[in-house]
């Protein structure tokens, strides 16, 4: 496996990738060995390393504490203005850990068998040292070496992004909107996927699914247990979900998973799925059919080509003796980028059937309209990716679930999302789980992707 063949772009030639190799990774140990475990936080312990760090390399910062403990990190490396600004963002807290399940120290950012231990190693810390590293590159090797940028590059780590944003995104938006005002934002949320040992794709998560809450609740007549009542409003509650459970709704290709399968087909190793992701790419309705049949049976392939139910909490009954009046159920709803929840919520009325049980969208998600991948910022991924690794190939991705890209892009922000780091499933499993890891060559790989990108854009 050769991750690491071929240069980057501007000021490739004067960088020695094996010294930036120990400095990101001394960066990322640092970051891991802050405990920023959400909740409480504690973000601004990483955030002030950040700060004196690229302070220290002269570049402008702006530390905000939306709250005591938290932070909001802001550095800013000045373009000619020719070009709007590019930001790169990572969030700073991470998932808790199960500490009896991990064969190592999650905080000690221990090495072992070419990877690098820790929470947060992949998500998010690993990407906030590849950034860091990008930006005191750019410094480095061309502002201060003479050379020029198209535009700002801005960086950004966040806080409280694994636990709704309210000290994270949200709070930079509402209250530094004039420090993220950008053209383009690079994010996480995308896959760099080695399958069967070969470096496969990078998918850029350029769209993502809109989540949405639907309460199904069932009535009936209440009584004693003893006298059982056809209209029990826990059965009726039953066959209305046994019912949602059958439907399927309709499948749907949009430009993204068009070209997503579209390209993946001609680089996938198992014959039969390349030739279903081929149908499902045409625009032969027959073999669109076909193809999303067939990769039905990969569930997160099938997440991507309709909207998606998940029945996800019930409730109901007080005491085991009383038939209770009222059952409900709480679906979790996944829309497709620009589809109707209401709609959705139509069709399931008509497959329930029964005027006793109620659908009610009780969360409403915000839809976001697509960034667009033949814009710059996505080319200069693709561009870099194939500089790096030549087998790989670079495509668009419908993500199943939200990040904050979502707000960016209502703001006209063209948002990205990349995970740099070339991973096997097993390794990508592990975020959020016990072991998280980074490969060692993988880190040096998205460092040089997310540097060969920026440098790219901000050309
Ligand atoms: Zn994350």
């Amino acid at each position: 496996m050769t991750l690491l063949s071929g240069t980057t772009a501007a000021g490739a030639q004067s960088v020695d990738w094996a010294v930036v190799s120990r400095e990101t990774l001394a960066h990322l140990q640092r970051m891991i060995r802050i405990n920023t475990v959400n909740p409480p936080g504690n973000e601004l312990d990483v955030a002030r390393y950040l700060d004196s760090t690229l302070k220290a390399a002269g570049i402008e910062t702006h530390l905000f504490e939306p709250a005591p403990g938290r932070a909001a990190f802001v550095a800013r490396l000045r373009g000619d203005g020719s070009r709007r600004p590019v930001i790169i963002m990572g969030h700073m807290d991470v998932v808790g850990v199960e500490r009896s399940k991990w064969s190592v120290d999650p905080f000690a950012a221990e090495i072992k068998d070419g990877y690098l231990y820790g929470r947060g190693a992949i998500d998010d810390k690993g990407m906030l040292a590849a950034n860091l590293q990008t930006m005191l590159l750019l410094k480095r090797h061309v502002t201060d070496a003479g050379g020029k940028l198209s535009r700002d590059v801005i960086f950004v780590a966040n806080s409280d992004e694994e636990a709704g944003g309210d000290y994270g995104m949200g709070w930079l938006v509402a209250n530094h909107r004039d420090l993220i005002d950008a053209e383009f934002a690079l994010n996480e949320g995308g896959r760099t996927r080695i399958v069967r040992g070969k470096p496969l794709y990078v998918a850029v998560q350029n769209t993502e699914k809109v989540p949405h809450t639907v309460t199904v609740t069932a009535r009936g007549p209440g009584g004693h247990a003893s006298v059982p009542l056809a209209g029990n409003a826990i059965l009726r509650l039953g066959r209305a979900l046994a019912a949602i459970g059958k439907h399927r709704e309709p499948t749907h290709v949009n430009a993204t998973t068009r070209a997503f399968f579209g390209q993946l087909s001609t680089v996938w190793p198992d014959q039969g799925e390349r030739r279903a992701m081929a149908d499902v790419a045409s625009l032969d309705s027959g073999r669109v059919s076909r193809g999303a049949r067939a990769l039905a049976s990969t569930p997160v392939f099938d997440a991507v080509l309709r909207t998606g139910i998940s029945a996800t909490i019930v409730n109901g009954g007080i005491r085991s003796n009383v038939i209770p009046t009222e059952a409900s159920a709480t679906l979790n709803v996944r829309t497709l980028p620009g589809q109707s929840i209401d709609a959705v919520v139509a069709r399931l009325r008509r497959v329930v059937n029964d005027t006793l049980v109620e659908l009610t969208v009780t969360d409403r998600g915000e839809d976001a309209p697509p960034s667009d991948f033949s814009s710059p910022l996505f080319r200069a991924i693709a561009e870099t990716a194939k500089e790096l690794a030549p087998e790989m190939v670079t495509v668009p991705y419908l993500s199943t679930g939200a990040t904050d890209s979502a707000r960016l892009r209502q703001l006209g922000i063209q948002a990205f999302g990349v995970l740099p780091f070339p991973m096997n499933q097993d390794d990508e499993d592990r975020m959020h789980g016990n072991d998280e890891r980074v490969p060692l060559q993988s880190l040096d790989f998205g460092t040089r992707l997310i540097y060969g990108t920026v440098s790219r854009v901000a050309r």
